[in-house]
């Protein structure tokens, strides 16, 4: 019988979704079936294990999965051996230090002597350690905003993404200890059938999200302004060319970075470039 990679997933959680979007723009398609913890894949030899995020570098680590999809930040914190990756563009997030509004932060040496309240003992002792800061912390597993608040702690260390959380608790964010969003681990260690698996499914992968950062443009082009156009595009490669039913004009189709567009379109129209398209790529094999 042909082995299956086994991928451990987030069940319900910030990267569940996401997760489930990526592997289905794999053509790999993930329906949580009810209450069942394991689903077995038609497309493609894989097993996806449902679990909660915080055990995923542990079963990974541990030989439970051969690979999963987890927050950088869960990684680093349960600092288990286990290959980092892929970064694959979503759950961006950073593990950030804030305290009170109106406490005085000049830097980093303003954490001495503090209480830090903290789901992250493991990445905020390395932190402190690292810039000989001796502060004491104070491992709670949530609603690590409320702690100073409620006399708990001077300070935290915890997930934020817009910042709105700290401010409605008053606090500052002081210190960025990692930007993180969702990766691609896998075992040390793995058969070298499951290895050519996780091999192709990174593949995969890196085709749906290089094809998330580009954009397919096309665009009518006077035949006597193609060559300043041409040298506007940031494209990847030579553009391609096609005329037009109508003499003197012809179509230029060309790939261009995702936020590249806006920079350039001004310049396109004044070259003389008209009825431009820009289109979402599915899948990009470079
Ligand atoms: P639990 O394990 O109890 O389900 P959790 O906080 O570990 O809760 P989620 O809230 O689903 O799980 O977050 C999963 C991951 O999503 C985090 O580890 C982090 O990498 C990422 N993330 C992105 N934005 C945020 C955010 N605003 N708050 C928390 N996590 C975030
Ligand atoms: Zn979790």
């Amino acid at each position: 019988m042909s082995q299956r990679l086994r991928l451990a997933i987030q069940s319900s959680g910030r990267l569940s979704d996401s997760t489930s979007d990526l592997l289905s723009a794999c053509g790999i398609r993930v329906n949580k079936p009810d209450r069942k913890l394991r689903m077995v894949s038609d497309h493609f030899d894989l097993e996806v294990l449902f679990v909660r995020d915080d055990d995923i570098p542990n079963y990974v680590a541990d030989g439970v999965a051969d690979a999963g999809v987890v927050g950088e930040n869960v990684v680093l914190e349960k600092n288990r051996p286990v290959r980092q990756l892929d970064r694959l563009g979503f759950a961006g997030c950073r593990l950030s230090i804030a305290l009170p509004k109106a406490d005085k932060y000049d830097s980093i040496q303003d954490l001495n002597g503090r209480h830090i309240a903290t789901s992250y003992p493991g990445l905020l002792g390395r932190y402190l350690e690292k810039h000989g800061v001796d502060a004491s912390i104070h491992m709670i597993s949530g609603s690590v905003e409320i702690a100073p608040g409620i006399g708990l702690a001077d300070g935290i260390c915890d997930i934020v993404s817009s910042g709105s959380t700290l401010i409605s608790n008053g606090l500052k964010e002081v210190e960025v200890i990692l930007r993180s969003e969702a990766v691609l681990i896998a075992s040390e260690s793995l058969s070298e059938e499951k290895q050519d698996l996780l091999d192709r499914l990174r593949f995969r992968i890196q085709s749906v999200l290089t094809a998330k950062k580009h954009r397919y443009i096309l665009m009518n082009v006077p035949n006597a302004a193609i060559d300043k156009v041409i040298d506007i595009l940031p494209g990847m490669k030579a553009p391609t060319v096609m005329p037009l039913a109508t003499e003197g004009w012809s179509s230029v189709h060309s790939v261009i970075p995702e936020n590249a567009f806006w920079d350039v379109i001004e310049s396109l129209k004044e070259a003389g470039a008209e009825g431009m398209l820009v289109v979402p790529i599915e899948k990009m094999v470079l």
